[in-house]
């Protein structure tokens, strides 16, 4: 074998790992001792791991099932048996969870091993992973930059060859954005499609588990090993997965949505000519393109930031001290124990959010705000359900900036919050989401699109990225993955 170990999809080493070639362990250690010892001292993706669990969940992986072998990340919302689950939060610090999430149960089940958690902004609130308790996470493709959010550990640790696959979730767009940011793919499936047991709520009506990987192919394969109902999660889909199985089926036939009025203003230069090769490579690849207006962004921002508050707000409340991780040592009688705790246990992002949400939910206020918010999102499900008679699925970016600098926009939540003006009408709509890496700048920062379908249309989101992944001339460097020749910070 001439290519690495820990440079091959998920695919080929499940293939290898059931016919005997190689095992769980050996795969799983190819990125641990290779991109890892390189890269992760300055990157940062892992806040828990250790190397006795490690080999011990590798040991016991059944060498069957689609993901025999496959080294998995995931981000630190999810909860694992194994490791600790903190959500990179102070008040959760210590915390073990008593028992797997269904997606973690079923990536166990095809076969996979989990390696660690990814590092994330607390509580999945922010676009950067700047809000980590355990510090940020760099972007492997320059390490002064950030590698978006909230998701940005498993993003990073996928793109610069930790592991082929991880999951991440997907509120506002935290899988799609740093999936764009560092360059791989990230899957935001249909609401309820993927269990949400076990994932710590942040905007229950919003929250999504979602799939990094470096190959369309990988996503599909991730997918099909989660997706199914779970009685354990009351909002889980329960008709049947959609079949993703041909996602090298090709693009003829297909329309897409081509809304270019959406980036005439405020879109980074390098992305619309990823959107314009991208839709080149989808015509040529037998898709057909279709020209149209939609504007589903408008309120998209203002409507997900009280509704996402709102719900993160009575979520949180459970976080007071006496059930779980951070007690204050200062109280003194229970409402101090409330208030100490909580103080001392969240940071400055998850506390303007849970100030922002009581408020949009108070007595006096909620008309004004939550209804309205509301409201406004029934408009934009619509307007989604009306662009999908006129398109299979639409073409759009995933974020409107190249990855930003480390400390750029920390101090300024309007500005963060408007990384995710593409991304928020998916979650608003329940519709699934995948960022599609469309090469590298001279500069050599990754470029992404995003393509966004109706509900269970997964399908003919990873058959475009397929299309767009073999007759893009962009997408030489994810797909390969020659990180050795491109990567600016490698030493
Ligand atoms: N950036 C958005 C927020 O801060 C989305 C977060 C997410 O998807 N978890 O809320």
């Amino acid at each position: 074998m001439s290519r690495p170990l820990w440079k091959e999809s998920a695919a080929a080493i499940s293939a290898r790992v059931r016919a005997g070639e190689i095992t769980a362990v050996e795969a799983m250690d190819a990125g641990w001792d290779g991109p890892a010892s390189l890269w992760e001292h300055d990157v940062h993706a892992v806040v828990h791991t250790d190397r006795e669990a490690r080999h011990a969940a590798a040991e016991a992986a059944p060498a069957r099932g689609l993901l025999a072998g496959v080294p998995v990340l995931v981000k630190d919302n999810l909860c694992t048996v194994d490791y600790p689950t903190t959500c990179c939060s102070r008040i959760l610090a210590g915390y073990h969870a008593p028992y797997d999430a269904t997606v973690v149960r079923r990536l166990r089940e095809a076969g996979a091993v989990i390696v660690g958690k990814g590092n994330m902004d607390e509580f999945a609130m922010g676009s950067s992973t700047e809000f980590s308790c355990y510090g940020p996470t760099r972007n492997p493709w320059d390490l002064s930059r950030v590698p978006g959010g909230s998701s940005g550990g498993p993003a990073a640790a996928v793109a610069y060859g930790l592991v082929p696959v991880a999951l991440g979730s997907d509120t506002g767009g935290s899988v799609r954005q740093p999936a764009a940011f560092c360059g791989v793919y990230g899957l935001k499936p249909t609401y309820g499609r993927l269990s949400r047991y076990g994932l710590v709520a942040f905007g229950s009506s919003l929250d999504q588990v979602g799939i990094f990987a470096r190959h369309a192919g990988d996503v599909a394969t991730t997918f099909a090993a989660l997706a199914g109902w779970d009685e354990y999660d009351a909002t889980s889909r329960p008709a049947p997965a959609p079949d993703v199985s041909n996602w090298d089926a090709g693009v003829t036939g297909l329309r897409f949505g081509w809304p270019a009025n959406l980036w005439a203003n405020g879109v980074d230069g390098a992305i619309v000519d990823a959107l314009e090769r991208s839709a080149n490579a989808l015509e040529r690849a037998g898709g057909t393109r279709v020209p149209m207006e939609f504007l589903p962004g408008e309120y998209a921002v203002a409507a997900y930031y009280l509704v996402a508050t709102a719900e993160a707000s009575s979520n949180l409340a459970r976080f007071d001290g006496v059930r779980y991780g951070l007690r204050s040592s200062d109280a003194t009688d229970v409402r101090s124990l409330y208030v100490r705790s909580r103080s001392e246990g969240f940071g400055p992002e998850v506390r303007r959010r849970i100030l922002l949400g009581t408020y949009a939910l108070s007595s006096g206020y909620y008309d004004a705000y939550y209804l309205q918010a509301q409201r406004a999102r029934t408009r934009i499900r619509r307007e989604y359900a009306r662009a999908f008679e006129s398109c299979d699925f639409l073409l759009l970016p995933a974020a409107p900036t190249l990855p930003f600098r480390v400390g750029e926009k920390v101090d300024d939540p309007l500005a963060m919050y408007l990384s995710d003006v593409f991304t928020i009408g998916a979650n608003l709509a329940g519709t699934p989401g995948l960022s599609v890496p469309v090469g590298v700048t001279p500069e050599g920062l990754p470029t992404a699109v995003q393509l966004l379908g109706p509900q269970d249309g997964e399908g003919a989101l990873l058959r475009a990225a397929r299309a767009i992944e073999v007759n893009g001339d962009v997408a030489r460097l994810p797909r390969e993955h020659e990180v050795e020749a491109s990567w600016p910070g490698k030493r």
